[in-house]
């Protein structure tokens, strides 16, 4: 009856509950800590405390190494380098041949000098850096499109801004 009781306290299974996810989250940040080239992760975990500003695309790696969705084994020094400098990249691409999950943004590309304004991803790779496979989306496997009018990162005329720039008038 004692068992019962237990199983059946809300409180403890909360507790439980919270246990298992702390410990599958421990789990996960092992993995991702091991996949990180050794010269970077020190910077990992630098980065995963920190609350201001938020690395969204190593929060998303741990979540989909906790989900099952991403099982690394060496994530490349390149992708690892834009995942610990720009808290806006997230994990939405994939090598198709290693299955390795690279970064991408979204937002909108500026021509500096001009009013035009396009949105579109930043892609930081046009394939995949660790083994030059094809990148395709995360979710549908679809190829992602690389356009070549826009450039791979930043770099003038070109900014990349997260909002649509306000119409002058
Ligand atoms: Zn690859």
């Amino acid at each position: 009856m004692l068992e019962l009781a237990v199983a059946h306290d809300p409180v403890l299974n909360a507790r439980a509950h919270q246990e298992r996810m702390a410990n599958e989250r421990r789990q996960a940040l092992k993995t991702l800590f091991v996949a990180f080239p050794p010269q970077h992760r020190a910077l990992l975990l630098e980065k995963l405390a920190s609350e201001e500003p938020r690395y969204q695309g190593l929060h998303e790696l741990l979540i989909y190494i906790q989900n099952g969705v991403f099982e690394p084994s060496t994530i490349p020094s390149e992708a690892a380098e834009v995942y610990l400098s720009d808290e806006r990249a997230t994990p939405w691409i994939r090598c198709k041949a290693c299955r390795v999950l690279l970064p991408n943004r979204s937002g909108f590309w500026i021509k500096t000098g001009t009013p035009s304004f396009w949105q579109a991803s930043m892609h930081y790779f046009k394939e995949c850096p660790g083994c030059g496979g094809q990148l395709i989306h995360r979710g549908t496997e679809k190829p992602v499109e690389i356009s070549t009018y826009f450039p791979l990162r930043p770099e003038p005329p070109w900014e990349f801004v997260n909002e649509p720039p306000i119409q002058q008038r």
